[in-house]
């Protein structure tokens, strides 16, 4: 397999590393390792680095001066999309859901400091109002790019396979069981599938669900092997995937995406508290509470060495002050 032809640009720093969580481990039974994407050195970092330095490659690849993305107001993608955009010299346009707060706080901040331009899309939260937005900017005389929601495509899928390729060359010796992570739009989950594949891992892949699926004619589980089937086909390579291949599990919703129940407390204090590690609210907060809960419902054996993906986010932390519950663990107000 040769997919050195896609372009690349250089935006964060990598191999992340890759830690075993030893106080953790002890508390849970388990040992359990991380991979620090939260490291990956961009703006705070997180996953949406790897799948930008292939997507925005493209975007210079093809001459554009201007990009476009859309998210949630706390979006780590937008606020890694418009830091890349700085770097690069591209002008960058965010498609927020939701109105403008009173107070920009968290990765909102972080968009404005990037000086970016910031659209306020109301209901329509994932990007609906892209194409009327780009023909305006054409129409300006730009050459606008539409990075896709959450850099989920081909190319964005792309940069986790050699996410994997990194992992196993820095795993020999290990043997996980197991490798969980929280998956959303799904670029992740696919390169992921597409790495273990190509790269003979050996580790269950465990995607924990964030998001409500809200879309009848096509569930994320469809989406997520639709993407793996075109990721497939971009680089040449004749795997092919069925249902039974995908686990998305779907246990850990709790109230919907972004409310931070008590799991998602719990394991951001146990994180924090034992290891000085910071989880998001969002997304691995409860990919994390997904981990104990498995662990303690005996689902993941006691012994077993499991793999932790850290994709990132703590930045929105700072914007969730009132969901989060600082009585948790060992914090004591003296
Ligand atoms: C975007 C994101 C995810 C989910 O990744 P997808 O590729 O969209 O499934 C997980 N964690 C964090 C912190 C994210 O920002």
């Amino acid at each position: 397999m040769d997919y050195q032809q896609f372009a690349k640009v250089d935006l964060g720093f990598f191999p992340t590393p890759l830690v075993k969580l030893s106080r953790l481990s002890q508390a849970l039974g388990c040992e359990i390792w991380m991979k620090r994407d939260d490291m990956t050195g961009l703006a705070f970092g997180g996953n949406k680095t790897r799948k930008l330095e292939y997507i925005l490659g493209d975007a210079l690849a093809k001459g554009c001066d201007t990009i476009i993305t859309a998210g949630a107001a706390q979006s780590n993608h937008c606020r890694q999309t418009a830091a890349a955009a700085a770097q690069l010299n591209l002008e960058c346009h965010l498609l927020l859901g939701g109105e403008q707060p009173e107070k920009a706080q968290g990765n909102l901040l972080l968009d404005n400091l990037f000086g970016c331009y910031i659209h306020w899309a109301g209901d329509n939260r994932k990007g609906e109002d892209i194409p009327a937005l780009y023909q305006s900017l054409q129409a300006e005389g730009k050459t606008p790019y539409i990075v896709p929601y959450g850099g989920s495509n081909a190319l964005g899928a792309l940069a986790f396979i050699d996410a994997v390729k990194e992992l196993a060359e820095q795993s020999r010796g290990l043997a996980f069981s197991r490798l969980i992570f929280a998956s959303s739009s799904g670029g992740t989950h696919v390169g992921l599938m597409l790495g273990k594949r190509l790269f003979n891992q050996a580790f269950e892949l465990v995607g924990i669900n964030i998001d409500k699926d809200e879309n009848p004619d096509m569930p994320f589980d469809g989406q997520i092997l639709e993407l793996a089937r075109k990721t497939a086909v971009m680089i040449g390579s004749s795997e092919t995937f069925s249902s039974q291949d995908l686990l998305l599990n779907p246990d850990y919703l709790a109230e919907g995406y972004g409310i931070v129940g008590a799991a998602e407390n719990e394991a951001i204090a146990l994180t924090a508290q034992l290891e000085g590690i910071l989880l998001d609210p969002v997304y691995t907060g409860r990919a994390m509470a997904g981990l104990i809960d498995m662990i303690r419902t005996g689902e993941i054996r006691q012994g077993e060495q499991v793999l932790f993906w850290h994709t990132g986010g703590a930045p929105s932390l700072f914007a969730c002050a009132d969901q989060l519950d600082l009585t948790q663990g060992k914090n004591k107000q003296v």
